[in-house]
């Protein structure tokens, strides 16, 4: 297990060339049209042809993609951390790293719910999540950035503690319904507090995933206006079909499908926002670690199944993966962007998928082999120990 300090973005310059296919994750602009990155200092510098990105040498180390493709690193909007790589639910260490094998480069959390005997008074709660903020922004596990400290709501909470929260550098709230709030009105007056504070608001939807957690009607969801409909598709167990695609819509806020959810409504919710005209606001999550385990491929096989049984074009699944996110989560990375963070996700067909190529192989319903993850211009994985093998896998080599 690989826990070390949050390091600063890794230091020189690398080329990354010979990209087979470049995926922005901009849903209006997919593909670009470039096969060479220049990765400075930990972000992204330069975009464009290789012979003209190789002129801006010399270089601390190429990375040969070999014809491979690069994408944004995956944003998994929708997880519930407790402490360094270690989920109690579950039982187990190891998962962040884990999921940084399935490509994911970013974590937020929807609440450190699964925290052991989770202080649930106001002075406990408000503790609990500056400690998670804290402990995460000190340490990333395996190099992943997990954005977490997202206290759950609680009654009796007033203005003072959000602003409070807010200046201990509090930015996320745990999903709306798993405290004693769950009531529309109650929770639409303290979301706007946060909101006012610059606090992101996330409200879980549908029934309780697990005995403890709440039922979240249709209607709570339209009066509490979080920012991000959590789990539009349940945590297991869904709203209907046709009250989900009400909520895609009536509201205007960012529509969250996870993997711990159900999956007939994912499907649905995707193709609701595709023919409303709104894909841009649907992001995606695994909702782990839940009762279905932790799923460190969570975040490739909504991708998959989106394109594959939705309908959703490939590069559009892979968007809403992590531009589509990072927008809505306002991260420095998630997209193939200068200035953005390098957080990049080197990955290709898998070998022997009946695709033609990657983005075929996403349509017919396969996951892609990942060759390679860099976080912050640093490469923290090579081929993943757990995609199926990538067909071409770059290559490092040091300048
Ligand atoms: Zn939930």
């Amino acid at each position: 297990m690989a826990l070390e300090p949050a390091a600063g973005p890794a230091k020189g310059r690398t080329l990354v060339r010979n990209i087979g296919l470049l995926l922005s994750g901009d849903l209006a602009r997919p593909v670009l049209e470039a096969d060479a990155i220049l990765v400075e200092d930990g972000v992204i510098a330069a975009i464009g042809r290789d012979a003209e990105v190789r002129d801006r040498g010399p270089f601390d180390a190429v990375i040969d993609c070999h014809g491979s493709a690069v994408a944004p690193g995956l944003v998994d909007s929708h997880v519930h951390p407790v402490l360094g790589d270690w989920t109690p639910r579950q039982n187990q260490l190891g998962w962040v790293e884990s999921f940084l094998n399935g490509g994911v480069t970013t974590m937020v959390s929807a609440g450190e719910v699964h925290s052991p005997g989770r202080p649930k008074d106001l002075v406990g709660l408000k503790a609990h999540a500056v400690f998670a903020q804290r402990s995460f922004h000190n340490l990333r596990p395996a190099g992943v950035k997990v954005l977490a400290g997202a206290p759950v709501l609680e009654k009796g909470m007033v203005e003072a503690d959000f602003a409070e929260l807010a200046a201990a550098g509090v930015t996320l709230l745990g999903e709306v319904g798993l405290g004693s709030v769950k009531a529309g009105y109650e929770a639409r007056e303290m979301i706007a507090w946060a909101r006012k504070h610059g606090i992101q608001s996330t409200i879980h939807t549908g029934g309780p995933s697990v005995p403890g957690s709440g039922y979240i009607d249709k209607d709570t969801v339209l009066e509490a206006d979080a920012d991000i409909i959590g789990h539009i598709n349940g945590g297991h167990t869904s709203l209907s079909e046709a009250h989900v695609c009400e909520l895609c819509e009536r509201s205007s806020r960012a529509i969250e499908i996870v993997h711990n959810g159900n999956e007939r409504v994912a499907i649905a919710a995707a193709q609701a926002a595709r023919d409303l005209g709104v894909l841009h606001r649907v992001i995606l999550g695994t909702d782990s670690p839940a009762g279905s385990g932790v799923q460190p491929l969570g975040i490739l096989r909504m991708i998959s199944l989106l394109a594959g049984l939705g309908g959703i074009a490939p590069e559009a699944a892979i968007a809403c993966a992590t531009g589509n996110t990072a927008r809505i989560r306002n991260l420095d990375a998630g997209l193939i962007e200068v200035g953005r963070a390098a957080d990049l996700l080197f990955l290709d067909r898998a070998q022997h998928s009946a695709g033609r190529d990657l983005l075929h192989s996403i349509e017919l319903g396969d996951i892609p082999g990942i060759g390679m993850v860099m976080i912050d211009g640093a490469v923290r994985c090579g081929r993943s120990r757990n995609t199926p093998p990538a067909e071409r896998v770059p290559e490092l080599l040091h300048a």
